[in-house]
This record gives structure tokens, C-alpha cells and sequence, in this order.
């Protein structure tokens, strides 16, 4: 999205990427990723969720391509825990159209849910899931067609501050620019070393089980969720594109790891917690495992994003891969760090996002 925004306004633009387009090292990989406009995570999250979904439908539009199956969503917890009030309180906030179902109400609607008795589900229309391997495509294919300079396969070693510019190194080559992005997910840390004690990789794990039932579990009939139980926080998808219903354990084992260095593939151990509260919150999806796949999460402290200047250094622009909740905020959060590296501000309100907040 950065390059193809920076290309169409006129500013000649390279992307550097350090593995192939797109891959599965980082964190943006695995078929599907959740998009919702019920954001419990923080009100302020929802105007910045509007404009994503205008540009996510303009990217797929110009780009031919299916990127967004609309599912509506399910935000579900105990009625006084924040998965539920806080999407009601960011649905009351920006008057989203919403409706609040008690457990029994949620399983007669959408049989595949067995949620404890006491819970309320928040379900909102306007939400669903990306594809993010076809998103990144999209991205990068619109970036070509602007002009942009894309590199795969092309490592970035270092930089340094040259007058109001920069001087990259990559294992091909040193180039100067006026502005640099840094964008580097889990090994921000690598590029930033200000920032390396303030964002954590932490190893995720998802899988995808057979339904027993697979009629309940088709997107038409299974809006994605995100579930707040004793056992922890879950989020999950109906099938698409390979098999099986997918869920997800925010913070899975809570192993934080060197994201050059971790254990890759999935165990037993860890399909445990994922496999449980399949049986006891969506029976019947609970058939044999299909797949097993690992991924990161890169926390900061408070698990909002960063999205900032580095400070003494305007012309260096920092993103964090934002605490296992941004890709459907990928698009408009290209649009931001276009603006600022070109204008220095940016007409989204993002100030709380900044760098300001913690001791860099
Ligand atoms: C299991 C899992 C489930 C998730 N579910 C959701 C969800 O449902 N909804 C949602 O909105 N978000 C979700 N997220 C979070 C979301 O996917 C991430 O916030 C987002 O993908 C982070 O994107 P990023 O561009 O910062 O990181 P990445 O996609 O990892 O991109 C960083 C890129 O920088 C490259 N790079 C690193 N170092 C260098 C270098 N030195 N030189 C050149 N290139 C370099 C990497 O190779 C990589 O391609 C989930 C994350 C995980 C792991």
C-alpha cells in the first residue's frame, strides 16, 4: 500500500523486502485475518477501520481481485469483561449498527456457537475476513503498476541519517533517499535498536480443524469471533479456501521469541488449548486436525500501535507490526505513513499512536 500510494503521488519509491512476495516468515500469512468495525480494543481504533474499509474495497475493485468476504462479527465474553463492553461502548461511540445476543440467542442463530450460558455476543454486520496473502499481492501489483521499485529477496543491513536524508545498506547495494519506512514486523527491533526492548515477537500458533458438521461452519452461516472465556482469548473463522474451521489463542503459550530463531512447526502441545475449547465452544467443528501452522505476534507494551517519526529524525518513519491486531488496518495504515513521509503529518488522528508515549 505504501509504495503504490508514494508512486501515485509522484515520489519515486523502492520497497525492500528481505524474503519472497508474500511468504510465510513473518506475520502476515495463514489465508484469513479478521476485520471488524466492533473494536473493543480501543474506540479510537474505528474511524481508521472506516477508511481501511474504503481502501481494502477500492484495492480489490482495482485490482480484480476477491480480498474481503463480509461474515459479520461476533464479539463475546461475560457481559462485564471488555470484549463485550468495549465493542458495544465503540459501536456506541461511532453509532454502528449492532445487535446484542444472549448465548441461546447466538446458537439458534448460528448453531456452530456453544458459548457459556452467561455470555452476550455482540454480533455487527460490517466485518468479516481478509485474505491476506491475495492482499499483499494486490498491494504490491499496484505498486508495480505505479511505477514503484519492489525487491524481494533483498535484505536491508542498515541505515544511517544523511543530512535530511538516509543511506541504506542491503546485502545487494547502498541507496540514498530523502525518506525512510521502516516496516519490518517482528525484526523492527533488528533495524531500530531504540526500539528493541519495547516490542516483544511472540510465537503464535493456529489451526484448522475438520467439522463434524460443515454446513454450520460455510462463511454465509459462521460470522468470524473473537471470545473471551476462562481458558483465555480466542478468535476464529468459518472455512475458506482449505479446510477446516480455524481458531487462534491470543498470546497461544506467551513464548516470546528471536524471530530468526524459534520452532517453526507446531506440536501437540501446542494444538492442546486449541483443540479444548473447540470441543467445548464449537462442538461441532471439532474433527480431525487439518492443519497446524505457526506466526507472529510483535507486542508493544500496551498493545497499540506505534506509528511515529523516530525522534531527532523526521526523515525516519516507524511502523510496529502492531501486537497481533493490524492487517486489516494495513491499508489505511499506508496511507498514513505516506503522508507522513512526504507531508510530515497526516490528516488521521494517530497522535496517540506516537512514540511520545513510551520512554524512546
Ligand atoms: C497468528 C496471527 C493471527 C493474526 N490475526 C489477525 C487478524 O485476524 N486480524 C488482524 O487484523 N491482524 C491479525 N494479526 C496481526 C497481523 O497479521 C499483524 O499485525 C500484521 O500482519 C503485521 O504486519 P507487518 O507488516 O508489521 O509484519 P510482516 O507482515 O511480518 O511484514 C514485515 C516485513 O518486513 C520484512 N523485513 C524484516 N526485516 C527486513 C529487512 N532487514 N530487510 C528487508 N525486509 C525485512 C519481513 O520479511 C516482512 O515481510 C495476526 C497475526 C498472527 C501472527
Amino acid at each position: 500500500m505504501i509504495g503504490q500510494l508514494l508512486a501515485r503521488r509522484g515520489v519515486r519509491t523502492l520497497g525492500l523486502e528481505r524474503f519472497d512476495i508474500p511468504h510465510a516468515m513473518g506475520s502476515s500469512h495463514g489465508i484469513t485475518r479478521i476485520i471488524r468495525l466492533a473494536y473493543y480494543e480501543h474506540p479510537s481504533y474505528v474511524p481508521l477501520l472506516l477508511r481501511a474499509f474504503e481502501l481494502w474495497g477500492e484495492l480489490a475493485a482495482e485490482s480484480g481481485r476477491h480480498l474481503l468476504e463480509v461474515t459479520g462479527t461476533i464479539d463475546a465474553s461475560a457481559p462485564d469483561e471488555v470484549v463485550f463492553t468495549g465493542a458495544l461502548a465503540s459501536c456506541q461511540a461511532f453509532d454502528l449498527p449492532y445487535e446484542v445476543l444472549t448465548s441461546q440467542a447466538l446458537t439458534a442463530r448460528y448453531p456452530g456457537y456453544h458459548l457459556p450460558a452467561d455470555h452476550l455476543a455482540l454480533f455487527q454486520p460490517r466485518g468479516g475476513f481478509l485474505l491476506p496473502e491475495r492482499c499483499i499481492t494486490a498491494h504490491v501489483e499496484g505498486a508495480l503498476a505505479a511505477g514503484a521499485d519492489i525487491r524481494a529477496r533483498e535484505r536491508v543491513l542498515a541505515w544511517e541519517p544523511a543530512g535530511d536524508g538516509v543511506h541504506v545498506t542491503t546485502e545487494r547495494g547502498v541507496y540514498e533517499a530523502g525518506r525512510l519506512i521502516l516496516a519490518a514486523g517482528a525484526w523492527m527491533g533488528d533495524l531500530v535498536p531504540a526500539l528493541r526492548g519495547l516490542l516483544e515477537p511472540e510465537r503464535q500458533v493456529l489451526a484448522w480443524f475438520a467439522p463434524l458438521q460443515r454446513e454450520l461452519f460455510t462463511p454465509e452461516r459462521f460470522p468470524v469471533f473473537n471470545l473471551m472465556v476462562p481458558e483465555g482469548r480466542f478468535y476464529g473463522f468459518p472455512e475458506h479456501d482449505v479446510p477446516g474451521f480455524k481458531i487462534g489463542l491470543y498470546h497461544h503459550l506467551e513464548q516470546r521469541v528471536d524471530p530468526d530463531h524459534f520452532e517453526r512447526e507446531a506440536s501437540p502441545v501446542d494444538e492442546a488449548p486449541l483443540r479444548e475449547a473447540t470441543a467445548r465452544y464449537f462442538p461441532a467443528a471439532n474433527g480431525p486436525t487439518m492443519a497446524l501452522r505457526t506466526c507472529m505476534f510483535t507486542n508493544t507494551p500496551d498493545e497499540h500501535f506505534i506509528l511515529d517519526a523516530l525522534p531527532g529524525f523526521p526523515q525516519i518513519i516507524v511502523a510496529s507490526p502492531c501486537s497481533g491486531h493490524g492487517f486489516k488496518f494495513a491499508a489505511v495504515i499506508g496511507e498514513i505513513l505516506a503522508d507522513l513521509a512526504v507531508r510530515g503529518a497526516t490528516r488521521h488522528d494517530v497522535g496517540w499512536l506516537g512514540l511520545g508515549r513510551f520512554a524512546v
